[in-house]
Order: C-alpha cells, then structure tokens, then sequence
C-alpha cells in the first residue's frame, strides 16, 4: 500500500475526500486539497477512502 497524493491540478477543492476521511487528514488550503501524513493511516493498509472518493481522479497511491 502506497500513500495518497493529490494531484493539485485536478484538484477542485469540492471537499468530498475531507468528508469521508476518518481521520481529519485533509484541509483545503487555497482551494486545493492538502493531506497531513502524520494523521492519514494509509500505510498501515487499511484506508484508501479519498482515493476512492474522488470525483475527479485528483488523488492517486503513490508507493
Ligand atoms: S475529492 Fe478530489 S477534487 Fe475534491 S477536494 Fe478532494 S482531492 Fe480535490
Ligand atoms: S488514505 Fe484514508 S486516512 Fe489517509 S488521507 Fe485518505 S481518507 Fe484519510
């Protein structure tokens, strides 16, 4: 399992992948999506809800 990373040019800002993340590891900073990896859990495997979540293919796994 890799990490999340938000691609900011396709990012919106819609705010739907804040919204599913369980932990709060994401803000908007600018109208971009910006994740804090001391929060996101994804490399223990167990989480991959913003990637799936959004709507515009703005965040992709990144090994
Ligand atoms: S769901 Fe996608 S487009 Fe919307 S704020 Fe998050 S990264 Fe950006
Ligand atoms: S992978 Fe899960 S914990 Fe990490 S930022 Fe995305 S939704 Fe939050």
């Amino acid at each position: 399992m890799g990490i999340p990373v938000v691609e900011q040019k396709r990012c919106t800002g819609c705010r739907e992948c804040l919204s599913v993340c369980e932990v709060n590891a994401i803000e908007i900073v600018n109208e971009k999506a910006v994740i804090d990896y001391s929060r996101c859990y994804s490399d223990t495997g167990r989480c991959r809800a913003c990637i799936e979540n959004c709507l515009q293919g703005a965040i992709f796994e990144m090994d």
